[in-house]
């Protein structure tokens, strides 16, 4: 009970007794369990090479045959994964009335398949994609069929996958990888309705994770080194409002010197071991736990 991980969960515990309305913010960490990989090691540099740009994707052909090929043989393993711990866990938490939001910058959904709710999906969800000419949307799924069919020699071939579906394939000529454009215009350009990187957060959803921000007594970070300005704004905007905040990540962040609680430990178990502490809890519906030991937060 008192190894290093009780003790983490305790002051964990202990912080979210004490803020009752909390801002969640998740990074690629809490799917990582789910078969999913994440972009950072644990210094926060990247692990693979960076994903594809906003503006490389939209500006080349060869660029985008290259991404679809990759991505038809490397999303089955994102379509397949399953919700883990942290996933669960955190649907609990919302279920507990705790959580004012839940903003993921992971384009899986597999917070939504655990039952969450409050999701602002920062990043947009990988199953959708859109026309960037007229708007058109359609499944992820049906447009993979349709590459299947007009390319099947790609799908015997398997390649470790990154956080966003994409397979490591290299040394491949990608030239002749048949692409479609948009069922409804026939003219523009299919994406994935994700924020590449280099591209922006549209801005109602950022104000909107901003308000719910507003609206919370602390904030809980997870799975997220915040290297990219999309997640750190969050941590900063918190601070500057005196929010405290807490973070469970196995690795550096950005934003270390902010946190008024910081837990490395692995974060499904971290966040069931949460839960299973809370219930006493929620029976007694007064958190109001006397802890004289726990100052800072
Ligand atoms: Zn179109």
């Amino acid at each position: 009970m008192f190894d290093g991980v009780s003790h983490d969960v305790e002051a964990l515990v202990e912080f979210v007794v004490r803020h009752p309305r909390l801002f969640v913010l998740t990074g690629a960490g809490v799917s990582t369990d789910c078969g999913i990989p994440d972009y950072r090691d644990a210094r926060g540099d990247w692990k693979r090479p960076p994903p594809v740009s906003h503006q490389a994707f939209m500006g080349s052909h060869g660029v985008r045959q290259r991404y679809w090929a990759r991505s038809l043989v490397g999303f089955r393993a994102l379509a397949a994964a399953h919700p883990g711990q942290a996933h669960v866990a955190l649907a609990a938490l919302e279920r507990q009335s705790r959580i004012t939001a839940l903003v993921t910058q992971n384009v899986d959904g597999l917070h939504q398949r655990a039952g969450s709710r409050r999701v602002i999906d920062l990043h947009g969800q990988a199953d959708v994609v859109k026309c960037m000419q007229c708007g058109a949307t359609l499944m992820r799924h049906a447009l993979h069929d349709e590459l299947a069919r007009r390319n099947p020699e790609w799908l015997s071939l398997t390649a470790a996958v990154g956080p966003d579906g994409d397979a490591d394939l290299d040394g491949y000529d990608f030239s002749t990888f048949e692409v479609p454009g948009c069922h409804r215009c026939r003219v523009g350009i299919l994406k994935p309705d994700v924020v590449f990187f280099g591209d922006n957060v549209p801005k109602p959803r950022v104000e909107q994770a901003f308000s719910a921000l507003e609206d919370a007594s602390g904030v809980i970070i997870i799975g997220s080194s915040l290297m990219v300005y999309s997640g750190f704004r969050f941590a900063r905007r918190a601070a500057k409002a005196g929010k405290p905040i807490a973070c469970v990540n196995l690795g550096a962040t950005r934003a270390d010197d902010l946190f008024d609680l910081k837990i490395m430990a692995p974060i499904g178990p971290t966040l069931a071991a949460l839960i299973d502490e809370l219930e006493p809890w929620q029976r007694e519906d007064a958190p109001k736990r006397q802890n004289p030991a726990s100052a800072g937060f």
